[in-house]
């Protein structure tokens, strides 16, 4: 295939992934799935699944039945819903692209309404600000059908929680997965230690999604039984975090407000970001690489606070109003490939954290796993041979892995302590993107192609047709 037919086929393929339209096709019956891991890629996974397997199983390390909270529950209490130990990043500032906002009301009609009710944010869009190495950008209008759902990690996950587990045929088990059962060259269940101790159980399945997050042990799980590991990409990002909550006043200027440095002469990478989250509060977070790390001390907080564009001073309205400071360090950006394996056991899926993490400042994580959910609803409505590896799930996975690797891994492998790997055409493609970013500061349509790139509602090969290349160069 030429290139430009090849970029129109990503392009294509995605959008029928990121697309809000009701899952069409056959279902495949499945007796029991079981899906290990009940964070948001394994929620969403159950969703799908739900409409094909008699039984969904969520196989979980943390007490999902000990972490139920109605929505009404969450609505009054600002503390019903916390942090849990399963998901240790739970604490720091999340975000929902508008690819996640989508999907989240495809698979739940009515999800924004909801949340909104029970004290998520749907922040005024003009009251959002975006600076780039210390100069204002253009924001973007919403697309249609994105809708703004501003909250903390936990209270969005309990949300999505609340409506899987209300499913009918999804229950939820508390224990930890430690291994693959397999018969022939296919997946028959899981291994499961029950959490506390006690004997080891066999899981009985006929699918098994693995969303474990990104220290899965997918690939030993694989190596124990002859198969080959995935491979491997990671980018030492060294990423360091500090997330904050703080009282919000009523009607702020500025709801959302982000600063952006990137790497380059004479500049220091680094992240501030604020969101209007559930019960009248900001979530502020300040982020640096390498050695630059903020920590828990609320004055070095508030310090790089004050270093940031005013909107951010000025929404820590009293000092001693930040409390606790929650810190979280990310080595690296890493993906592993499923789709380059030429051995794959049959009825074993990985969805989430499990194939890709990269670096959060982006905000992808959730709304990939989300579009995973509907790669594996477009392979389980494709009438697929279930006793071959699914091939054309991996590929679809990996067109969405590509389409945020590609808006991250450029930046990353500029950070001063990254020595790559770097992509191929590196030094072109990191001119283009200059100018790329130049022109959609003077051009809206150029603005607004990119700000759907950046937001996973359409794939980065929709910005290499002719007429977007020739647009930017002349703007
Ligand atoms: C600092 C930081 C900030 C982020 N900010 C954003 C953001 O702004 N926007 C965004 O979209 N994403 C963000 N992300 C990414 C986001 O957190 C993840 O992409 C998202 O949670 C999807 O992950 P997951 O469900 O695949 O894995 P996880 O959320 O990591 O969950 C894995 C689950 O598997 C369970 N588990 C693990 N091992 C076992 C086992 N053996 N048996 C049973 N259960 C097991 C865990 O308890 C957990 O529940 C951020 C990530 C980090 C680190």
């Amino acid at each position: 295939m030429a290139t430009g037919d090849r970029a129109r086929s990503a392009a294509a393929r995605f959008a029928g992934i990121a697309s809000a339209a009701a899952p069409a096709g056959p279902r495949t019956p499945l007796g029991r799935a079981v899906v290990l891991g009940g964070s948001i890629a394994g929620l969403m996974a159950a969703r799908v699944l739900s409409e094909h397997a008699r039984e969904v199983l969520i196989v979980e390390r943390d007490d999902l039945d000990a972490l139920n909270v109605s929505d009404a529950r969450m609505a009054a209490d600002p503390d019903a819903v916390g942090s849990r130990p399963g998901v240790p990043q739970s604490g720091q500032l999340h975000a929902l692209l508008p690819a996640g906002q989508v999907q989240l009301g495809r698979w739940f009609p009515g999800f924004a309404e909801q949340a909104w009710a029970a004290g998520a944010v749907n922040p005024p869009r003009t009251a959002v600000r975006l600076h780039l190495n210390g100069r204002l950008n253009r924001t973007v209008p919403p697309e249609p059908g994105a809708e703004g759902t501003f909250a903390s990690r936990a209270f969005l996950e309990a949300l999505i929680r609340n409506r899987v587990l209300g499913l009918p045929n999804v229950r939820a088990r508390h224990g930890r997965a430690d291994g693959l059962l397999l018969h022939g060259d296919a997946v028959t269940g899981v291994r499961v230690r029950p959490d506390g101790g006690g004997a080891v159980a066999d899981e009985r399945a006929d699918l098994v999604v693995d969303c474990t997050g990104r220290s899965s042990r997918i690939n030993d799980w694989l190596e124990a039984y002859g198969y080959p590991r995935a491979p491997m990409r990671r980018i030492g990002i060294k990423l360091n975090y500090a997330t904050a909550r703080i009282p919000r006043p009523a009607g702020p200027d500025v709801w959302i407000a982000t600063s952006v440095v990137t790497p380059g002469p004479g500049r220091t990478a680094r992240l501030g970001f604020f969101t209007p989250i559930e019960h009248d509060r900001w979530s502020l977070l300040v982020a640096g690489y390498g050695d630059d790390r903020p920590g828990r001390d609320p004055a070095d907080f508030l310090r790089r606070v004050r270093s940031l564009p005013p909107e951010f001073g000025a929404a820590v309205g009293d000092p001693g109003e930040v409390g606790e400071i929650a810190t979280y360090h990310q080595a690296d950006s890493r993906r592993r490939d499923f789709h380059l394996l030429d051995r794959f056991p049959a009825r074993l899926l990985v969805a989430g954290d499990a194939v890709a993490s990269l670096n959060p400042a982006y905000g992808h994580g959730m709304s990939a796993a989300m579009l995973h959910a509907s790669c594996l609803s477009a392979y389980l409505r494709s009438g697929p041979d279930l006793t071959r590896p699914a091939r054309s799930y991996f590929a679809d996975v990996a067109l969405v892995v590509d389409a945020a690797w590609q808006n991250s891994a450029m930046i990353d492998v500029a950070l001063p302590h990254v020595d790559g790997p770097y992509p191929r055409g590196y030094r072109a493609a990191a001119w283009f993107s200059d100018r790329v970013v130049e022109a959609a500061r003077r051009d809206p349509r150029i603005n607004r192609e990119v700000s759907l790139v950046s937001s996973l509602l359409a794939h980065p090969a929709a910005l290499s047709r002719p007429s977007f290349l020739l647009r930017v160069l002349t703007a």
